[in-house]
């Protein structure tokens, strides 16, 4: 086996990783990468599939990801913003469905009312608790035993209310059920976007997309690293570690560091041997955290038949299988895409079945929101994160109920030489590439400020 010498090996080569080689090597650090999969960028990830070019993971950017806009210039890339010209679709609990333009869905006047008062608390809230350390705040304990579910039941009479701000945040984003997280957990996501009303506007977080697709942006990274600082398929396995540095051991080379930059999701710990083992609060901290579930649906048509209809693409419905629909449509492609998304206990169904059941039940529930023309796409994916070895879930990682303020102060510690980055450790970006850019940095300046080197 090839072994080789460096300042600092990095494990992964996801946003965070390659950030955190970027920045060492700007400092004239010697680094390597060792990433598991043939190909760079993690959970960001664009393919061609039958002819179409598809963004299966990462792939939105909101304006206050300044981080990663940042790095965008640098790297001369550019974006363009998702197509929203047009009447929004809302289907009611009842099943009606409404066409309807600006912020708020037609949800009636008592609910919309109560959900404006009920996310106006939020909002109050993450402006108190604030992003960096919430397990810090006074009512961190208190929010954090209690699951969102039970929280929204505490704030609200009206189902209806509940029920869409719970879609919000649980299908949204955490993708895992509203009972499974705690409302600490929610206040985290929240305040890592501003705020609460910023994570419920799509023009806000889903406002922009990378021409060339967000997987680009890794690629350019890695690009710019000296060469032969990259080693794909190589997959770490042992991480032998001491005072004075580190071997860390894949399937390829294995690398003799000062330093170690883990830039993988926590949940992905336990795959590597830690010679000796991580101490006992960061084995804790590992347990307590899990992947939601998502799966992101493409749907490509011959044009975008919606756009014809006065219709943007975009939809909501908390009781569809499809909770969200968006126009997905490639920057200068005459074909229309959608994305849509099933989350946590409906993905758990859907997965349950054959590929053809499932195909016919996403497009169904397309159709709802925008026509019978929705049942017949020329191309038709779902992006698979749960099933692939090296992510196991969609989209990120959070903590189970009580998790966040038991060990939040202990995840990104480092231990001995090892340091941590990854989307979601984050506090600005949780969960997002911008937030794995932020880590990557935070990591390399911990290093760039110690010591070694
Ligand atoms: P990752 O991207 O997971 O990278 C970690 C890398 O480590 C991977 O390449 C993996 O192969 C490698 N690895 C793991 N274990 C090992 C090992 N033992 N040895 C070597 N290598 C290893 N974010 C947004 O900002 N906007 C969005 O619209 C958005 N949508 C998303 C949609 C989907 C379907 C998914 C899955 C994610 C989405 N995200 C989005 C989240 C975003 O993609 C992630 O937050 C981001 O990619 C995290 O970067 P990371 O470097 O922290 O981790």
């Amino acid at each position: 086996d090839e072994v080789l010498y460096r300042d600092v090996a990095v494990v992964g080569a996801g946003p965070a990783g390659l950030m955190a080689a970027r920045a060492l090597q700007a400092a004239g650090r010697t680094v390597a990468v060792l990433e598991a999969r043939d190909r760079v960028g993690g959970r960001t990830w664009s393919r061609e599939v039958d002819g179409a070019f598809l963004e299966l993971g990462g792939q939105w950017v909101s304006p206050d990801q300044t981080v990663l806009l940042g790095l965008l210039d640098e790297l001369g890339m550019s974006t363009y913003p998702r197509h929203r010209e047009g009447a929004n679709v809302y289907l009611a609990p009842d099943g009606s469905r409404h066409e309807y333009t600006g912020d708020v869905f037609p949800a009636g006047e008592r609910t919309e009312a109560e959900m404006a008062r009920v996310i106006a608390v939020l909002d109050g809230l993450v402006e108190e608790i604030g992003v960096e350390r919430p397990w810090e705040h006074p009512l961190a304990r208190e929010l954090d035993t209690v699951t969102f579910t039970e929280w929204l039941r505490r704030q609200t009479d009206d189902e209806a209310a509940r029920e869409n701000i719970g879609i919000f945040m649980a299908g949204g984003m955490l993708t895992k059920p509203a009972h499974a997280f705690s409302a600490l957990q929610a206040v985290l996501m929240a305040a890592s976007a501003g705020s609460f009303s910023h994570l419920v506007d799509e023009d806000f977080i889903l406002d922009r997309r990378v021409v060339g697709g967000m997987q680009a942006v890794s690629r350019a990274m890695a690009d710019a690293l000296e060469e032969g600082t990259v080693h794909l398929a190589s997959p770490v396995r042992t991480i032998r570690w001491s005072e004075e540095g580190a071997t860390v051991v894949s399937e390829r080379v294995t690398v003799r560091a000062g330093r170690v930059i883990v830039a993988v999701p926590p949940t992905l710990y336990s795959r590597i041997s830690f010679e000796p083992a991580l101490p006992w609060l960061q084995q804790q901290m590992h347990q307590h955290t899990s992947m939601g579930l998502v799966i992101k649906v493409h749907a490509v048509y011959e044009r975008p038949f919606w756009r014809d209809r006065g219709l943007s693409g975009t939809g909501f419905g908390a009781r569809e299988l499809c909770q969200e629909v968006y126009d997905n449509t490639n920057h200068g492609d005459e074909r229309g895409t959608l994305v849509a998304f099933v989350s946590d206990e409906l993905a758990d169904d859907l997965l349950r079945r054959s590929a053809e059941e499932r195909r016919g039940a996403v497009l169904r529930s397309l159709s709802h929101y925008l026509g019978e023309e929705a049942l017949e796409p020329v191309v038709y994916f779902e992006s698979d994160f749960a099933s692939e070895e090296w992510t196991r879930g969609a989209y990120a990682a959070s903590y189970d109920l009580g998790g966040l303020h038991r060990y939040g102060a202990d995840q990104r510690t480092p231990v001995g030489p090892i340091g941590w980055a990854c989307s979601d450790l984050a506090a600005e970006g949780y969960q997002h590439v911008d937030g794995a850019l932020r880590q990557g940095r935070r990591a390399a300046e911990e290093i760039l400020a110690g010591t070694t080197g």
